[in-house]
């Protein structure tokens, strides 16, 4: 009973850390193994070698490996860089060559702007169709979401962001602004506003969502011709008066848009 007891304990954990890092139950697995031949008696010997394993890997093995499947780490520059880093810890931080070439290109057109390119989660890095939940289609180093722009009380533009995941912040629609959430909700897409269990901790509630950082933060992003499809929430997209075609509704199927940027590549 106890055995079985334990199995069931180590798929749950397997199964947990593949859907949350993709190699993390992989490298549970050979932390068992290795538990087993390392004699050495030791307290919290278990945590330690998965962890140390964990390092490892993350660090020097999937950054070196994952470009032979297609895929490299985003190129974090002064400018470029993760909201947290727990995105990075995660193996949350791979992308097709291309998107990097896209990031670095809307790097140079902000350059004198002070709007840094705050990255949420994009992909995993290894396995097209394997999704990086809770993004279904986060899956084929095409993907990337962006935090929005934000200002403080002087108005001025500030890259501090209002969630510690960058996520489940809403800039609701204001009166008289076309208001798709109450649209989805009403229709019974009641995960639509699920982001909002994603915040993992809300800051910053004095800053304000600056209409002219996020348009310069989209406009930069949109002089790339290899954009795809960037998704934004109708009102936020008529707020900040943009019509370029690839800014298109992602539907009531998917969550809302007014805490973040998703884009993809063609
Ligand atoms: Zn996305």
């Amino acid at each position: 009973m106890k055995q079985t007891f334990k199995i069931v304990l180590w798929i749950v954990i397997f199964v947990f850390l593949t859907a949350l890092t993709q190699i993390g139950g992989l490298v549970f697995v050979f932390s068992l193994i290795l538990n087993r031949l390392w004699k050495t008696v030791l307290k919290m010997k278990p945590i330690i070698t998965f962890l140390g394993l964990y390092m490892i890997v993350t660090f020097v093995i999937v950054p070196a490996v994952a470009p032979l499947w297609g895929r490299e780490k985003i190129d974090n520059t002064k400018n470029i860089r993760p909201v947290t880093f727990m995105t990075v810890l995660l193996n949350r931080d791979y992308v097709k060559p291309e998107l990097n070439e896209l990031l670095k290109e809307s790097e140079k057109y902000l350059v004198g702007t002070n709007i840094d390119i705050v990255y949420l989660d994009a992909n995993f890095p290894f396995i097209d169709r394997f999704p990086l939940l809770p993004h279904l289609s986060h899956n084929d180093g095409k993907k990337i979401d962006f935090s929005l722009v934000y200002e403080n009380n002087q108005g001025e533009i500030t890259n501090q962001k209002k969630s510690m995941s960058g996520y489940g912040v809403f800039e609701n629609p204001k009166q008289g602004e076309s208001d798709q959430i109450k649209k989805c909700l009403k229709s019974g897409y009641f995960q639509y506003d699920y982001p909002k269990y994603f915040t993992f901790g809300k800051t910053n509630s004095d800053l304000t969502f600056s209409v002219i950082g996020t348009k310069k933060l989209i406009e930069s992003i949109l002089r790339n011709d290899n954009l795809g499809k960037l998704f934004i929430e109708p009102h936020l997209k008529n707020r900040l008066g943009l019509n370029d075609e690839r800014i298109r509704y992602h539907g009531c199927r998917s969550v809302r848009h007014d805490d973040h940027i998703h884009i993809q590549l063609k």
